[in-house]
């Protein structure tokens, strides 16, 4: 009997109210004396949070082991050894950070896992909910490092000196958390070794929340580039120099950054977004004409090329300022990720879990990273959403309704049972 045919006979039961109170208990392990909330990446909160989570799958009968990378993984077996369907994402938080990104997902898989349990049924590929290691990259600056190593990705940007806050170096905080970053490499798992991966979310923005709807189907993760941009004009005196005879840098500057929302609106798409976030003034002074001008642009999008299109138009707007003031303009590329698309097959059977659960939804892109965005990599990847009520995350108001954790946890397991049915990406069209 395949995995849609037992669901039909099957009673799962996902309850919200379990699902609430576990997000609660691992909140409260987060709790500090200054009254804030944060499980930051390797720190004994961090640490508390896995145990908490551990001891849930340890109740569910599921085995527990930490990968050299440090990720949690907890597994419930199939019919077979492998491939495994993996559902996945973090626990560390930001400073004072809510009570639903990362942990969300990792205690939705934890309902699939009961639910299954209850129902007392064998899915025929084994089932791994994965805590990854410090995906918020709070701790050293850069994030997914868990989900870089398991996905066999880039790990130079992680480098053993990078330090904390408190100068401690990444070798000695994860050696201490029980990892050897020299070994993190060998936690990849092979492309074989996986059936597909979720990763349950919160949205984290607006939309989903303004369109009504208890879940998405997240089509791609938004690539991001990142430039520095440095506008040249001439300092000079405030009070002596003739408005036509200045070259002023910030004015410069601000006639193109104040065009940015216009440009975005005329070549962007429905959830393009950029965003001029840090701005420099030399010599930044009450009485001297800005002789220098520097800020980042940092574009978003579901899409390579409408990056580049909105890029394109912010140069030739600054290319016009500057001509018209006299000033120099130079730019410097800070970064650029291309987006992640999440893969059709995974994407088709979340819609199908979606209309079989009776839910309508959205399909949107996440402007926000996520370990899906390193998972995508090697292995077939999707994500489904829960809406962030008021689009508020990163922040101890962070809210998703109950209702909605319950829907996203119903999907999930959908979704599951979906993917358990088939052979793999290829067995069937879409
Ligand atoms: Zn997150």
């Amino acid at each position: 009997m395949n995995g849609i045919a037992a669901n039909a006979a099957a009673e799962f039961k996902i309850d919200a109210r379990r699902i609430a109170d576990r997000l609660d208990a691992i909140y409260e392990c987060g709790g500090r004396d200054d009254g804030t909330h944060a499980r930051i990446a390797y720190s004994p909160e961090d640490r508390r949070g896995r145990e908490v989570f551990s001891e849930f799958s340890r109740r569910l009968g599921l085995s527990l082991r930490e990968d050299p990378a440090g990720n949690l993984i907890a597994r419930r077996e199939g019919r077979v050894r492998e491939p495994a369907i993996l559902i996945g994402s973090h626990l560390d938080t930001v400073e004072d950070g809510g009570k639903y990104d990362g942990a969300y997902g990792c205690v939705a898989a934890l309902e699939v896992a009961e639910a299954l349990a209850a129902a007392d049924f064998v899915t025929e590929h084994p089932i791994e909910i994965i805590v990854f290691a410090d995906e918020e990259g709070v701790r050293f600056g850069n994030g997914m490092y868990g989900s870089s190593a398991f996905s066999g990705g880039e790990m130079s940007a992680f480098h053993d000196d990078d330090l904390d806050a408190e100068g401690v170096g990444r070798r000695e905080v994860l050696s201490a958390f029980g990892v050897d970053v020299s070994r993190s490499g060998e936690a990849v798992r092979s492309r074989a070794g996986v059936h597909a991966f979720i990763e349950p979310h919160v949205e984290q923005g607006n939309n989903l929340n303004r369109a009504g709807h208890s879940v998405g189907v997240v089509s791609s993760i938004a690539g991001v580039l990142r430039e520095e941009i440095t506008i040249r004009g001439e300092a000079n005196h405030a009070g002596a120099t003739m408005m036509k005879d200045r070259c002023d840098a910030l004015a410069t500057a601000a006639v193109c950054i104040a065009k940015l929302p216009d440009l975005v609106a005329a070549h962007g798409e429905k959830y393009s977004v950029a965003t001029v976030g840090r701005i420099d003034v030399v010599p930044n002074a009450v009485n001297v004409i800005p002789g220098l001008c520097r800020f980042t642009l940092e574009v978003r999008d579901g899409d390579e090329a409408v990056m580049e299109r909105i890029e394109r138009a912010f140069w030739a707007e600054l290319a016009r300022a500057v001509s018209a003031s006299g000033a120099t303009a130079e730019r410097r590329e800070l970064a650029r990720h291309a987006p992640a698309r999440m893969n059709a097959w995974v994407r088709a059977k979340i819609g199908l879990a979606c209309a079989a659960c009776g839910y309508d939804y959205s399909t949107l892109p996440s402007g926000a990273f996520h370990d899906a965005l390193q998972m995508a990599k090697r292995f077939p990847t999707g994500m489904i959403f829960v809406p962030s009520v008021g689009g508020v995350s990163h922040s101890r108001m962070e809210q998703t309704r109950p209702e909605d954790l319950k829907a996203g946890a119903e999907v999930l397991l959908r979704t599951i049972l979906e993917l358990d049915a088939c052979e793999g990406e290829t067995d069937e069209s879409i």
